[in-house]
């Protein structure tokens, strides 16, 4: 489904990706996982077309996809849910979903994303007249899912679903991310907490300073000495 061919990165003097090469199939939850600094943001923005690169290429559905706005990214269906969420703070849980549909135009379905929405977090239900602004952290999180989604993509990028989350939220909104998953959208999923990243992938890479340098199925990639000793602290 997406392919990434030797992609390099510069923010100036900073070479932030180098050579990087990695694949998503359809249907996969595929982690990339990696100290602060890895690149790993880097690498979920270049997908949605908000940083562009120099060299290599980023093939998605058969076509090529490097270098192309990021509008017409989200149109070919996919969705990206950046760090931190950014939600609209001073906009209802309601229309930050709505905004997350601005490209389509096909009302029913719209509609029936509301309902799908609603259903996998009834929190959201709950709280949809509510400004955004005031929402904890976690609801916020599954706002920022829930707004993605409304886009209807077919391939959603995740960065750092966990961060700043109490472990039982963590725990509850990587249960969602697994159901969007078996309802059948592909998932890339950038996480720093290794543990639960490599728990729910079926696949994973390990990004280094800007290096892959190591991939393969997600129980392998746990049970390598590196990810143990680097990134799941001994166990
Ligand atoms: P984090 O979890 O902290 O976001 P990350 O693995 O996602 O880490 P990136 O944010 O992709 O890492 O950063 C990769 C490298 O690029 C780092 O050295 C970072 O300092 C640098 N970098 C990121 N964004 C910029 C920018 N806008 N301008 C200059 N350097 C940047």
């Amino acid at each position: 489904m997406l392919q990434i061919d030797q992609l390099d990165i510069y923010y100036g003097m900073i070479h932030a990706l180098k050579e990087v090469s990695l694949e998503v199939h359809e249907g996969e939850i595929v982690s990339l996982i990696g100290a602060n600094g890895a690149g790993k943001s880097t690498l979920l923005k270049t997908i949605s077309g908000l940083i562009k690169p120099k060299k290599g290429d980023i093939q998605y559905l058969g076509s090529s996809i490097a270098g192309k706005p990021a509008q017409g990214i989200v149109k070919v269906g996919i969705s990206h849910v950046p760090e931190g969420r950014r939600v609209f703070a001073n906009m209802s849980v309601e229309e930050n979903l709505e905004l997350g549909a601005y490209l389509r135009k096909d009302r029913e379905g719209i509609r029936q994303d509301f309902k799908k929405v609603y259903d996998l977090f009834p929190r959201l239900f709950e709280r949809k007249k509510q400004l955004s602004g005031t929402l904890s952290g976690g609801e916020q999180q599954m706002l920022a899912i829930g707004r993605a989604i409304m886009a209807k993509p077919k391939l959603l990028l995740l960065d750092e679903p966990s961060m700043g989350l109490a472990p039982i939220i963590v725990k509850s909104i990587f249960e969602i991310i697994e159901e969007i998953n078996k309802e059948g959208t592909t998932i890339l999923l950038v996480e720093q907490n290794a543990n639960i990243a490599l728990s729910v992938a079926n696949r994973a890479y390990v990004l280094e300073t800007g290096h892959v340098v190591l991939s393969g199925a997600a129980q392998e990639v746990r049970e390598s000495e590196l990810v143990k000793e680097a990134y799941l602290g001994g166990h």
